[in-house]
């Protein structure tokens, strides 16, 4: 029987689903789905169930270790040695390389109040702007997309607006895999009648499974969003089916104009863009039609939107289509980004990027650096600094030195490993804080022992915008929080920071972030959770934003011109390779990898069409070699005609595959989100590994 239990919030996935954790003395011993979680309603899937498995895994690392190079084997000592050892060299680093010469990188999968102390330590202690976060190579395009068209860089809607949808077009996501609870929810709602589009070069599972069908699967040829969201537009308005009304009340008119004369070029017509996406042109106008009159039309995408060399323009597109048609700002409507870790959210609102302090404030803007500066009692820095594939490329240039890696495998998850390895061993200086020696850590100096979501105090903010409390259920095993490990390097730097209890770190938060103003853990017991913005003007939070207007005035259309990815299929490479996950595991497996979960996953295969296979001589659970320009991997096949001809898939869940060898360093446009879904690949049988 359980001694006793605490209500926290799944690490995992960005649906953000409440657990009850059930403890005996220091065991968690059960999760049970909150029946009062308002973004679950008593729903999880099977990786949170067992979430609590790698907390007690034995392969966590307890005993912080330090080693003066990466040849050398690790020496445990104390953490005063430790935070020591690490303080000592970033001073030598940038005593002998300049300010700049170290950055930071905050986690996704920690907490709001671990992002913004790191964040707060590279622009105070270090004195730079040289920070990051792990949304750089997810989400990082829906912060610029969003924030160009509507002013703000969330997600419009709440989970529970699904319920109102009556058309739900889905982009680049695979929910059912990916955010299984919300999955169920949209099911649901597809079940009750709302009709359902599905644009995704691969036939997932919302395609076709017991009693949900899609209306319209636009299989669409890897990279090519763009030119297919501009189909649809184009449709929109050559047959007269803008809200009119709508835009002229909402939107910017001229621009508007603008936009609406390039869409309804002839180049953007369904039957041109047949031709290079793959996508029946009657598909394409009866799809449009659907979306444009079939009463409430909501829109939720993923990584297959925004990990791309377009992936903001993409972005920028949906959210033309959904002013366009006036499906903005009630229920059942909306542009919704599917986030895919727990916290990409709240990672990106606590000041995680170069350019940005806390609440997408501008690092330039001199006011709000002000209001920083009086508060933290330093002088900032009004330079953005580095993003991560800059900090890659300048460690490998030889003027970047140093790296403190909150949480985040960046040698698995980031693309082209070879290019990171590189970087990571030029650097004097690699403090990895983790759970386990990940891969990273093979070029790490200092490895800080981290805690898990159930060892601490802090925030998480979902796909929806909710912030919800994560509690501590049991002692950190390796000593300290996430945040108190970052206040001991801090404090080793020679700033005097003391906070006592996460609390205070949200309490400064709201102090310094106009749409947190009203969030204290007090606000957060009362209220269960609250969407932001939470302020004077929303004091329980705001479900639906933009009812009344955007955030920047004017709704801003933007000219989403299509612009072919530099992979393309050709005679070395006839294939094009996208990447994705399944249900039972999360990114790259660090963890789910050491609960049960492991039982339903054992490797990563390439999904491969029956006719590519036949070519090639493969047979089912063949090894095979897959190159691409960058490298090359081994995995064994799966067949299946869940591929179109010419595309081929795989997770990237297993260090033994490395996926992300064969992944290219090409990047979006405006944010360098690396290009993880389209490469181009030749697949050939092998004797494995
Ligand atoms: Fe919920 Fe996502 Fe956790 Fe599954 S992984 S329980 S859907 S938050």
């Amino acid at each position: 029987q359980p001694e006793h239990s605490e209500i926290t919030t799944c690490a995992y996935c960005g649906v953000g689903c409440a657990f009850k954790a059930e403890m005996r003395g220091e065991e968690v011993v059960r999760m049970i789905p909150w029946k009062d979680g308002k973004a679950n309603h008593g729903h999880s899937c099977i990786k949170g169930r067992f979430a609590y498995g790698y907390a007690h895994h034995g392969d966590r690392v307890l005993n912080p270790m330090i080693r003066e190079s990466i040849d050398q084997p690790w020496r445990v000592v104390s953490w005063d040695q430790a935070i020591g050892f690490a303080a000592r060299r970033f001073g030598e680093i940038q005593a002998r390389y300049g300010r700049n010469s170290v950055g930071g990188i905050t986690s996704s999968r920690c907490t709001n109040e671990e992002c913004y102390l790191v964040q707060k330590l590279v622009r105070s202690g270090f004195g730079n702007n040289n920070v990051d976060t792990c949304a750089r190579v997810c989400h990082s395009p829906t912060g610029y997309g969003l924030h160009q068209a509507f002013g703000t860089s969330a997600g419009t809607q709440d989970f529970d607006s699904v319920d109102d949808a009556d058309v739900i077009l889905i982009i680049g996501c695979n929910p059912t895999d990916a955010h299984p609870v919300f999955a169920s929810r949209m099911k649901k709602r597809l079940r009750e009648g709302a009709r359902l589009i599905v644009i995704d070069p691969r036939r997932i599972d919302l395609v076709r499974s017991p009693h949900v069908k899609a209306d319209y699967h636009l299989a669409l040829k890897p990279g090519a969003n763009v030119a297919v969201v501009n189909a649809v537009a184009h449709v929109i308005v050559r047959e007269g089916l803008v809200d009119e009304a709508y835009v002229r009340a909402r939107c910017d008119w001229e621009e508007f104009q603008d936009w609406a004369a390039f869409v309804a070029e002839e180049r953007n017509s369904p039957e041109a863009t047949e031709r290079y996406t793959g996508v029946p042109a009657a598909d394409l106008r009866a799809a449009a039609r659907l979306y444009a009159t079939g009463g409430n039309g909501a829109i939720y995408y993923g990584l297959g939107v925004t990990e791309h060399s377009q992936g903001s323009t993409t972005v920028m597109a949906i959210a033309n289509l959904a002013m366009a048609t006036g499906n903005l700002g009630r229920r059942g409507v909306g542009v919704n980004p599917l986030r895919g870790q727990n916290n990409v959210q709240g990672s990106c609102d606590m000041g995680s990027f170069p350019h940005e302090l806390p609440g997408y404030q501008h690092i330039s803007g001199d006011p709000t650096r002000t209001a920083f500066e009086a508060d933290w009692g330093v002088k900032l820095d009004k330079d953005p600094g580095l993003r991560i594939p800059n900090m890659f490329d300048a460690a490998i240039e030889g003027v970047f030195k140093g790296l403190y890696v909150q949480g985040e495998d960046i040698l698995q998850s980031d693309p082209d490993t070879k290019h990171v390895s590189a970087a990571l061993a030029a650097m004097d200086l690699v403090v990895v804080q983790d759970l386990f020696l990940v891969e990273t850590a093979n070029y790490a100096h200092v490895f800080l022992p981290g805690a898990t979501f159930l060892e601490k105090d802090g925030t998480f903010t979902n796909a929806e915008r909710r912030i919800q409390r994560v509690r501590k259920v049991m002692s950190p095993k390796n000593g300290f929080g996430d945040w108190e490990i970052t206040q001991l390097l801090a404090n080793a730097m020679g700033l005097r920071w003391s906070y006592a209890h996460p609390s205070e770190i949200m309490d400064e938060i709201a102090r310094l972030t106009p749409r947190f103003a009203g969030v204290s853990y007090a606000v957060l017991d009362k209220e269960g959770s609250v969407q932001w913005p939470c302020n004077e003007e929303h004091p329980h939070g705001e479900p639906i934003m933009h009812i009344d207007g955007f955030a920047r005035g004017k709704g801003k259309f933007v000219i989403t011109q299509y612009v072919p990815s530099d992979e393309r299929a050709g005679p070395r490479f006839p294939l094009l390779l996208t990447t994705g996950r399944i249900l039972s595991q999360y990114n790259v497996g660090a963890q789910t990898r050491r609960t049960e979960n492991s039982r339903w996953h054992e490797e990563d295969v390439l999904e491969i069409h029956p006719h590519d296979a036949e070519d090639r001589g493969l047979k089912d659970g063949d090894w095979v070699r897959v190159q691409s320009r960058a490298g090359e991997t081994s995995l064994r096949a799966k067949i299946t005609s869940r591929m179109a001809p010419g595309v081929v898939y795989t997770t990237f869940h297993h260090p033994t595959t490395q996926a992300n060898v064969i992944t290219t360093d090409n990047s979006d446009w405006a944010t360098n989100c690396p290009e993880y879904k389209v490469t181009a690949v030749q697949v050939s049988l092998s004797n494995g590994p």
